[in-house]
């Protein structure tokens, strides 16, 4: 279950104390995702009150129960612009192409086509692996133009690098913060969507334009 005392008032204190925080760190605009994985509905809806307007999920099957329940219910509810960031199966584009706003998980040719192809000029996103494990998502650092290439042949727009930071402590995550960044700026990308709840400060210290934040500002998933 998710936090009972949960409000969209916590939600606003939540993010005003971290915008201050990254206030603090750079003059950069950074923008707040909201990661509403295994949370339900009403969660969404407080988030949506509490001024989110970018909102993430992991799964595709979940991200288009939930834009589908928010549009038949949600009708005082402003538009969410969703993010997928979970690990992508190419048969699985279709069911979320009208749904998704960004594609940050694109990590290889054959999911860049098979959105092209569902949401031809998609706004994308290129997944690097930080950590060298893998299974976990992301192309190699080494493998990220040829990919980004490939994108930009296939009429995607490719907007930035995303990545998840390695695990272990914040200052650990901070090596590949730094690989991603460098990347972003050799490859002309504006956007960098590094920083997670437990290493939020350090990636927007290390050039994040966009943290990817869920237990920060909703607490404790539902287990699931
Ligand atoms: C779950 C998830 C997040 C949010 O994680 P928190 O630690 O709850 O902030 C961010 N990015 C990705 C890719 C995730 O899977």
């Amino acid at each position: 279950m998710s936090d009972p005392s949960l409000t969209p008032e916590l939600i606003e204190e939540r993010l005003a104390l971290l915008r201050a925080a990254f206030a603090e760190r750079t003059d950069r605009e950074v923008r707040i995702v909201g990661v509403t994985k295994r949370h339900p509905v009403p969660v969404i809806a407080m988030a949506l009150d509490a001024g989110l307007v970018d909102l993430a999920e992991n799964y595709a099957q979940e991200l288009r129960a939930k834009a589908a329940e928010l549009g038949s219910a949600a009708a005082g509810t402003g538009p969410v612009r969703w993010h997928f960031i979970g690990q992508l199966q190419s048969n699985k584009v279709r069911l979320i192409a009208d749904d998704v706003s960004c594609w940050q998980s694109v990590d290889r040719g054959g999911v860049a086509e098979q959105i092209a192809r569902r949401h031809p000029s998609a706004t994308v996103m290129v997944q690097l692996d930080l950590a060298g494990i893998p299974g976990r998502g992301g192309c190699p650092p080494g493998e990220a133009a040829a990919l980004v290439d490939r994108c930009r042949s296939l009429d995607l727009d490719v907007v930035g690098l995303m990545g998840v930071g390695a695990p272990g402590t914040a200052d650990e995550a901070r090596p590949g913060f730094r690989t991603l960044v460098s990347l972003a700026d050799e490859l002309g990308l504006p956007e960098r969507s590094i920083g997670m709840s437990g290493d939020a400060l350090a990636a927007v210290e290390e050039g994040s334009t966009m943290v990817r934040l869920g237990s920060a500002l909703f607490g404790p998933r539902p287990a699931g």
